[in-house]
């Protein structure tokens, strides 16, 4: 009897066609392919891509040197000198963040009492000359001052839901 019904559906080509069947349904339902990178897909105001330092209002750096994040991460990816300044605050005179180290767990912007080191939506990004994996202080900042209003609206709306 198996040999029978098989005989058949091999016969009226059944399997073929439902198959074809499936493809044709697929064929007329709304395409969930982007064209990537002039359509994007939605993202998550936490979505963690590059770092940035961020400074306040007065164009001060937010960064007080604490070295909470540097401890903190757990791939060893951030690296930091600091020094006191002549007014007596705080400040790194090295910051640096080892992109191929890094996870991007997001440990460090958890960590950071002052909202300084934050990581960013952008993530198409890339390196095409070594040592580029290596994002220094005055790169840090400026992402930071390029994406500031993203980052703001980005914190302001996941505080929401805090
Ligand atoms: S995202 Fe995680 S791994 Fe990357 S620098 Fe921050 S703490 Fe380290
Ligand atoms: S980025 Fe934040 S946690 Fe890291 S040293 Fe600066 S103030 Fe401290």
């Amino acid at each position: 009897m198996q040999r029978f019904i098989r005989f058949i559906k091999d016969f009226s080509f059944l399997d073929l066609l439902t198959g074809l069947g499936l493809t044709g349904r697929y064929l007329f339902k709304r395409k969930v392919t982007v064209q990537y990178p002039e359509e994007k897909t939605p993202q998550s105001p936490r979505f963690r891509g590059i770092h940035a330092l961020r400074r306040y209002s007065n164009g001060e750096e937010r960064c007080i040197a604490c070295k909470l994040c540097e401890a903190v991460c757990p791939a060893l990816a951030i690296t930091i000198e600091a020094e006191p300044r002549e007014d007596g605050s705080r400040r790194t005179t090295l910051y640096d963040i080892d992109l191929f180290k890094c996870v991007y767990c997001g440990m460090c912007e958890e960590a950071c009492p002052v909202d300084a080191i934050v990581l960013t939506r952008n993530h198409d990004y890339h390196f095409e000359n070594r040592g580029e994996n290596i994002l220094t202080k005055e790169k840090l900042l400026a992402i930071g001052d390029k994406y500031e209003g993203q980052i703001a609206a980005d914190r302001a709306e996941d505080e929401k839901y805090r």
